[in-house]
């Protein structure tokens, strides 16, 4: 199946780690131009720099958050490619900003989760009406489900969750489509992060596996990045509006009916 992503321009914010490094692997495997906008680590560089030996990429470094780096990020890609195709909205922290944690803790968790997902699609909205091109959004399970302790985290997510629709509807005039990929459980220095911070880590990935219903294991990075491409690309031309959750059926099936 020819996805005709070659040569289209691709941004993924947070690309260089985790969910977003899988995500920019298989665009770059289809060709795509991939522009990762992210904050720089070594591992980071790493990987960008492997990833330009596959096709053509470009970093853009820095804290997503302030309106001014959505612009920087629009306005470097096109100086530098002067098209965007897809916008691949990943970046994101679940960051434990909880109801004691307070307003301030909020407002910052909103930040860093939702406010660069609106700056960023109004600044390439031109780029992408020019380009008929599409939006994947990378939200969560908590969206749905909760979580606890992350009011900031939950209500970012549910709002990705809502502005699907709402965008869908209103770019369908200029062809252009707006999906969400929805992970539940997926292993990135994010995950083991939190991992870490548990006195037994082994006995919590056991646990949420065995609460997996399909195969009881977390989803792969390339599972989750195939499903993105696969809705970027013109073979899903006549998607738009949907969330999908490729989370091996944690999120809706009935746990009871699974778990032994
Ligand atoms: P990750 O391992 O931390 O990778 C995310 C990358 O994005 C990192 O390089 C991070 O930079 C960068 N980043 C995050 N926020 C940024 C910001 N405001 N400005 C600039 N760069 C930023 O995370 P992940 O687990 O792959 O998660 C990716 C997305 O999937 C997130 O939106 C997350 O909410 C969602 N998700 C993940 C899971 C899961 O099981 N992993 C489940 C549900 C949803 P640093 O390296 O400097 O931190």
């Amino acid at each position: 199946m020819d996805l005709k992503l070659k040569d289209k321009v691709v941004i993924v914010t947070g690309g260089a780690r985790g969910i977003g490094a899988g995500i920019s692997e298989l665009f770059a495997a289809e060709g795509a131009t991939v522009v990762v906008a992210s904050r720089s680590s070594p591992e980071a560089l790493d990987f960008m720099k492997q990833l330009s030996t596959k096709t053509k990429t470009l970093f853009i470094d820095g804290e997503l958050g302030p309106t001014a780096a959505a612009e920087k990020v629009v306005n470097e890609t096109l100086k530098a490619f002067g098209r965007i195709d897809v916008l691949v909205n990943n970046a994101g922290v679940n960051d434990g900003a909880s109801l004691e944690a307070g307003p301030e803790a909020f407002r910052a968790s909103l930040q860093k989760n939702i406010f660069h997902v609106y700056d960023l699609l109004h600044f390439a909205l031109p780029a992408l009406k020019a380009s008929k091109g599409n939006i994947v959004n990378i939200s969560s399970k908590v969206a749905e489900t909760g979580q606890g302790g992350t009011s900031g985290y939950a209500a970012s997510k549910g709002a990705m969750n809502a502005l699907t629709r709402e965008w869908a509807l209103d770019l369908a005039k200029y062809s252009i489509r707006v999906n969400t990929v929805s992970p539940a459980e997926v292993m990135t220095p994010l995950y083991e992060k939190w991992l870490k911070t548990l006195d037994n880590p082994q006995a919590m990935v056991a646990k949420i596996e065995k609460m997996i219903p399909f195969e009881h294991r977390m989803t792969t990075l390339h599972e989750l990045g195939a499903m993105v491409v696969f809705l970027a690309s013109e073979v899903s031309s006549h998607t738009t509006g949907q969330i999908i959750y490729p989370d091996g059926g944690y999120t809706h099936l009935d746990r009871k009916c699974t778990v032994e």
